[in-house]
């Protein structure tokens, strides 16, 4: 009996021995692997796109994440020149040089076109993509070479070329035609359209992937920071330094427009870019407005549309528009700061 017992014992030591060996190899195993694991590191790149600076910041477990900015850089200038007014292979350009005829379109030309003409009719025309003529009439366009302050007779004249309902659409056969000497304008959307491009890019590489990408003060979520951190965007100051107010964003989209960055002056009076379809004259009222959105889109539009609308009603951009998925800080030229309810909800952490 004796000789057997001792044997069993021997055993059960060797196993025992042998399941605290794995035990402690798998737990130095864990133990290693989280010590060694580093935080998600942003990758960083800057450019230019859509007459603008650009910083696209991304972080992928997956892939190298300098591809997927670069790659994002790369359609952001595809989509400048395809829809810049100026640039030779512009099919904006195309399309404002053949009037009254029905001209084939590409997929996503059609597709940006329906959405600016959707956004017209939602905002009552305060975002107008057949502003073309206006803008050439004041000198913005292409590189603001031509910047001047035009005729009431020359405004009003220019006026009878804007008007969003003379875009027609083909469904089948994908064409468009412009009517009555109307030419598009895509300032006021395609910023947005490319940010939003620019996620739906870094996804396709990485589902995982997180950052954000800005232009000119636009910006995009591509997933929060570090996975779970929200990114803090501050709303600048549209008159002096400095920063008015943080919104935290794990998702979606801010947009800001303001009369700060590109205008002119003459006797003390000073012209901006966003113009009044109604007028025909730089919008007034407004210093600035921010407009965050489940997407770049929306929000890119918004706040051009909510600029306008805002010199006029100030209330009625603030009330209605969170029901067209933006939510809306205004700085009146008051000095007055007004929200709507909703937006207060990004202003905390
Ligand atoms: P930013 O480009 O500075 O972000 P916006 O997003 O408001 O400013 O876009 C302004 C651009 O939109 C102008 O440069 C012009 O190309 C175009 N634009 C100006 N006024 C209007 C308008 N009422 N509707 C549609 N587009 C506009
Ligand atoms: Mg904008």
């Amino acid at each position: 009996m004796w000789p057997t017992d001792s044997k069993n014992i021997r055993v059960t030591r060797q196993r025992v021995f042998l399941f605290s060996f794995l035990l402690l190899a798998v737990l130095g195993f864990f133990l290693t692997m989280i010590l060694l694991r580093k935080p998600a590191e942003y990758y960083e790149l800057k450019g230019f796109a859509l007459g603008t600076y650009v910083r696209i910041v991304v972080s992928s477990k997956r892939m190298n994440p300098k591809i997927i900015a670069e790659a994002i850089l790369d359609d952001m200038q595809r989509i400048t020149y395809k829809f810049s007014t100026t640039d030779p292979r512009s099919v904006l350009k195309m399309l404002n040089e053949r009037p009254d005829e029905w001209v084939d379109v590409d997929e996503e030309t059609f597709a940006l076109l329906k959405a600016a003409y959707a956004f017209a009719e939602l905002t009552e025309g305060a975002f107008d993509p057949t502003i073309g003529s206006l803008l050439e009439l004041w000198g913005f366009q292409g590189n603001y070479e031509n910047l001047r302050v035009p005729s009431k007779e020359e405004i009003s004249k220019t006026l009878e070329r804007v008007g969003y309902t003379n875009v027609h659409f083909d469904e089948k056969r994908m064409r468009v035609m412009l009517k009555n000497g109307v030419k598009l304008d895509l300032g006021g959307i395609a910023k947005g359209y490319a940010l939003e491009r620019a996620k739906k890019i870094a996804l396709s590489f990485d589902p995982q992937a997180t950052g954000f990408v800005e232009a000119g003060g636009d910006i995009v979520v591509v997933g929060p920071k570090f996975g779970k951190y929200p990114w803090v965007i501050g709303v600048k100051n549209p008159r002096g330094e400095g920063i008015v107010g943080y919104i935290y964003l794990k998702s979606g989209a801010v947009a800001t427009s303001g009369d700060y960055e590109r205008y002119f002056e003459v006797d003390g009076v000073r012209y901006h870019h966003i113009l009044d379809p109604k007028s025909g004259y730089p919008a007034q009222g407004v210093w600035s407005i921010t407009v965050i959105s489940e997407d770049a889109v929306t929000a890119d539009v918004l706040a051009t549309a909510g600029f306008v609308e805002a010199g006029r009603d100030w209330k009625k951009v603030v009330l209605d528009f969170p029901r067209m998925g933006g939510h809306v800080m205004l700085i009146l030229s008051s000095g007055e700061v007004k929200k709507s309810d909703t937006f207060e909800l990004f202003e905390k952490q």
